[in-house]
């Protein structure tokens, strides 16, 4: 079945055809600066293959409507022969930001559940009204066939009350549903499902500690296959230092700001959202270009190295308390996967709780997961590429195979 996958953020479309039968990327695509005086689409035909067809238009993008057609006339052109027209296409699989406490699993799209999406927009107001021009679109262009929705949130709905509250008064978790919620859930379940095969057990069986690191960071303890706790909270912004989000600072913060600096709300977000992070602390949020700087000798690039990667230690010492008994560590996304000195400094200090790393095995660059823990190491540690459009396109089938 040809499943095509899209993830459309406020200003860019990003889209992906797979044949799930053999899991193979037909079509890669990613249209950019939509609503702007001029707009970009990259798009590339059987990518990374010898027969890879890269196309790149320019022009203005005025609509996520506009991008769709743009991308469908490159799916669909038979010089490229990925398919010949778009009922090839078995099912569309979206991905959704923001699913609150009603989704906990993928769900075949319907008015209800647009309606569900909208309401959980108070929660994500910059993903989820992009997500929905998406769905839209996409019911649009290709009436009668089905669309499932992939929530970003859906995996950590099984964190229990205990991790998931915020000590506030209860009323805001009634009316308002402040809570944490989790995201990059996707990616965790993806890699914890991978390492459970690699471990060869089922994940059913597995506690795991799924580290994400990418310009968007987060971790996440696995139980017995489920997730019981993870970094990011009610919005994207808690937890692990990211490359321009702040992570964890005291609450208290705020206030300082709003008293001392007369910053006003708005300005206080996007601070914490925008200009914060790894970028905040060395004016670079690029880790490429960090360890440059910090090998030049720039300590500020030395310090957003070592604030990022220490706050890495903290979390997965108190996941370790959380859970007890870990199988496995596992590094995933842009930094998690190609950093070395990243997941040696995040490692750092963990020999007293099982945790050994083979520096030469560390040192080795795979695009295959990699076992980088030492053969006398109680905990495996792994590094395993995550893939959130083939994880997609997966439940996608998945729940219309059921
Ligand atoms: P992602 O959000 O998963 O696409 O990750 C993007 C981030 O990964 C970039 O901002 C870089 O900080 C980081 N990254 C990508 N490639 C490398 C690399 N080879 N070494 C270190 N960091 C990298």
């Amino acid at each position: 079945m040809h499943v095509l996958v899209i993830n459309s953020g406020s200003s860019s479309i990003k889209y992906q055809l797979l044949d799930t039968d053999n899991e193979s990327v037909l079509i890669s695509g990613l249209i950019e600066r939509i609503g702007d005086a001029q707009g970009d689409l990259i798009n590339k035909a059987f990518p990374g293959t010898d027969n890879e067809v890269v196309t790149e238009i320019e022009q203005p993008i005025p609509d996520h409507t506009t991008g769709m057609r743009l991308a469908i006339d490159m799916i669909t052109d038979p010089a490229k022969g990925a398919i010949k027209d778009k009922s090839e296409i078995g099912a569309i699989g979206h991905r959704v930001v923001h699913g609150g406490e009603d989704f906990h699993e993928p769900t075949i799209i319907d008015t209800e559940v647009i309606a569900a999406i909208e309401a959980n927009v108070p929660l994500a107001p910059l993903h989820n009204p992009a997500n929905l021009d998406g769905i839209h679109v996409a019911m649009e262009l290709f009436p009668g066939i089905p669309q499932v929705a992939v929530f970003d949130t859906a995996f950590h709905q099984t964190i229990p009350p205990h991790a998931y509250m915020y000590a506030l008064p209860y009323e805001l978790y009634e009316k308002d549903r402040v809570r944490r919620y989790g995201f990059h859930g996707t990616s965790h379940k993806f890699v914890a499902g991978e390492c459970a095969n690699l471990l060869g057990k089922p994940l059913a069986e597995c506690n795991l500690i799924t580290v994400h690191l990418g310009n968007g960071c987060s971790m996440t303890a696995i139980e017995n296959g489920k997730s019981v706790d993870t970094s990011l909270g009610m919005t994207p912004l808690e937890g692990l230092v990211m490359g321009t989000r702040s992570g964890d600072v005291d609450p208290a913060i705020h206030t300082f700001l709003a008293r001392n600096k007369g910053m006003d709300i708005e300005a206080i977000d996007a601070m914490l959202n925008k200009q914060s992070g790894l970028k905040g602390m060395c004016g670079m949020n690029d880790m490429r270009d960090i360890h440059a700087a910090a090998d030049k000798g720039n300590k500020n690039a030395q310090l957003a190295l070592d604030v990022q990667t220490y706050r890495n230690r903290k979390y997965i010492g108190a996941y370790m308390a959380v859970l007890g008994h870990v199988d496995a560590i596992v590094f995933t996304a842009g930094i998690g996967e190609n950093d070395a000195i990243v997941r040696r400094l995040s490692l750092k200090g963990l020999a007293g709780f099982g945790v050994k790393i083979d520096e030469a095995a560390n040192d080795q660059r795979a695009k295959e997961p990699l076992k980088i823990s030492a053969n006398n190491s109680t905990v495996a540690v792994w590094v395993i590429p995550t893939n959130e459009e083939l994880a997609i396109a997966r439940q996608t089938r998945a729940i219309l195979d059921t």
